[in-house]
């Protein structure tokens, strides 16, 4: 059966932080700050997986209250969501990430945010899009106090 899952995120920019987007190390003046690396592609990619399956949300397997997830590499998370995807016998069939960000620019980078989902998921790169756009200076994002990302997620699992 095909199921659909979706995940959104959003993350505060801050001095003094690396910018890790999509997997990827990014040159900013700003990072996004949160308890692992903050990293708003991934934690909305991992809401979507664990949401075709029903599995909960990233808090429920990571709670942020956890010391050990500090600063931690988001792949982890992602990986965790396969995982229980793949006990399950599914596979991802594609996804779809949108990240929202005033700066800096994304679209020089999706190609190499491609590459490192791809292995991850366990699919081609030409099954997943990552898609940009600024917010036009409206709103929180818009004035450059954060990055979001929403991401859907089609999973193919063994009819239950
Ligand atoms: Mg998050």
């Amino acid at each position: 059966m095909i199921r659909v899952g979706s995940g959104h995120d959003t993350h505060r920019l801050v001095a003094g932080r690396p910018l890790v987007l999509g997997g990827i190390r990014i040159e900013h003046s700003r990072g996004l700050d949160g308890h692992s690396d903050a990293d708003v592609a991934l934690h909305a990619l991992t809401d979507a997986v664990l949401g075709a399956i029903g599995e909960g949300d990233i808090g429920t397997h990571f709670p942020p209250h956890e010391q050990h997830w500090r600063n931690a590499a988001s792949s982890i998370f992602l990986e965790k969501a396969m995982r229980l995807l793949r006990e399950r016998g599914g596979m991802i069939a594609n996804t779809d990430l949108t990240i929202l960000a005033e700066a800096p620019r994304i679209a020089p980078h999706c190609d190499a945010m491609k590459a490192v989902l791809a292995p991850i998921l366990g699919i081609a790169t030409s099954r997943i899009a990552i898609k940009a756009t600024t917010t036009e200076r409206l709103g929180a994002i818009g004035r450059g106090e954060g990055i979001a990302a929403f991401a859907t997620v089609t999973a193919r699992l063994p009819y239950v």
